[in-house]
């Protein structure tokens, strides 16, 4: 008898559980949608150009070594990071009050910055939106924070539900953290428009809320660096206090290089000083320090003017597939005759199309058509490609009925 007998069986993961089943099917058919990771449109996963190129040079680099970084991680990495989000003439980078540290990439950020606040910060609670990504639900917890709702998204218009996410913010105890996608929401692909983000930086200034933005897509959404950080900047210039998780694993493509980057933007420089220090005090004893390979990427494409310009054609490119897909995928349903109105299809940004099928609808689309997706309805428009579309779009139909 193990000492482990009673350990009880944990469910599969939402996402990665997906994978699972889909590995274990044996159709020709099969169609994996459940991932987020990007794929060409031959299903295949890609390494940039840029990266190869960048890991050469590290490779050949004669200063290269494997020592420990610091504790906050790759100096260098850290500063361009913070100059990517928040703009190169970016008034709160100039007057030094960015704390910035390296993170294991976007879960890695969310989790020292729930225990940061958790140690530092005198409200203990975060209002999420409905629905969010499955794991922010996990994370803020096990840092030691209450979780609380807020309205995010109407199933019946397909849109953002803009007057009760107003009033659930309005309505939050003075001082609550709120978790905001910085752009691209996952998993729903519904972002504010540039006039809503206004209205809620400013309710969120008047209701003295601390916003936690969550980037986990930027240049990924839109193809445009400088558009997908325009709700962080517009926070940031407005004089507001924040935190900022961010991720290269979709941007770069990075997924297991586990690199991001976590920042919180302070009133000055000294208080920067001090909470980078407690920055610090959660990482050492988490995970000491974190790995060096995917930040001297991250860096060397940032630094240098011609990596950083092959980089945003390559990004572009990727963006763009996404966006290909989502029309392809409309044109289908409009071709089959599918009952309805399906532009939501096109409005939604993103890695991710929020179809509103249901768990039951799901599970036929995943036992009759053998396309795997996460039960909320949620399909990544990165595993698609231009010869699947017809087939998705026939399964679609099949499945509202
Ligand atoms: N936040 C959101 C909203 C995401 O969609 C993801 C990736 N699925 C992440 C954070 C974190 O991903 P990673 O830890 O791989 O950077």
């Amino acid at each position: 008898q193990s000492v482990w007998s009673q350990v009880p069986q944990a469910p599969p993961d939402a996402i990665l559980g997906v994978t699972e089943a889909f590995k274990a099917d044996k159709s020709p058919k099969k169609l994996n949608l459940g991932v987020g990771a990007y794929r060409t449109e031959e299903g295949k996963p890609v390494v940039l150009d840029v990266v190869k190129e960048a890991e050469q040079r590290i490779v050949n680099s004669p200063t290269g070594d494997k020592e420990y970084l610091g504790i906050g991680g790759l100096p260098e990495f850290c500063r361009l990071s913070a100059q990517l989000a928040y703009g190169e003439c970016s008034k709160v980078l100039q007057e030094g009050r960015v704390a910035v540290v390296q993170s294991l990439s976007g879960t890695g950020s969310l989790r020292v910055g729930g225990e940061f606040l958790a140690a530092h910060y005198p409200h203990k609670i975060i209002y999420l939106p409905t629905p969010t990504w499955a794991n922010h639900n996990k994370i803020f917890p096990n840092a030691g924070l209450e979780v609380r709702k807020y309205r995010y998204y109407l199933p019946r218009t397909r849109l953002l539900d803009y007057e009760g996410m107003m009033e659930d913010l309005k309505s939050a105890p003075q001082g609550a953290v709120v978790l905001l996608h910085a752009c691209a929401h996952n998993p729903t692909g519904v972002d504010p428009s540039p006039q809503q983000w206004e209205g809620i930086r400013s309710i969120i200034q008047q209701r003295q809320l601390l916003p936690f933005f969550d980037s986990a897509y930027q240049g990924f959404a839109s193809g445009s660096l400088e558009r997908d950080a325009t709700a962080v900047r517009m926070f940031a210039d407005a004089g507001m206090e924040l935190l900022l998780s961010q991720s290269y694993a979709k941007n770069m493509g990075l997924y297991g290089e586990r690199v991001g980057a976590l920042s919180v933007v302070t009133t000055d420089p000294k208080t920067t000083k001090k909470v980078e220090s407690q920055l610090k005090q959660v990482i050492r004893p988490m995970y000491s320090n974190p790995p060096r390979h995917g930040a001297a990427i991250v860096a060397m494409i940032l630094g240098n003017p011609k990596l950083y310009e092959h980089w945003k054609v390559e990004l572009k490119g990727m963006a763009d597939r996404i966006i290909t897909m989502r029309e392809k995928l409309h044109q289908a349903l409009v071709d089959q005759g599918a009952p309805g109105d399906w532009s939501f299809i096109l409005k939604q940004i993103g890695m991710f199309s929020f179809t509103g099928l249901t768990k039951e609808q799901v599970t036929n689309m995943t036992n009759k058509w053998h396309i795997y997706m996460t039960f909320d309805g949620r399909i990544s428009m990165a595993g698609l490609s231009a010869s699947c579309c017809s087939y998705l779009a026939e399964a679609m139909i099949d499945s509202y009925k």
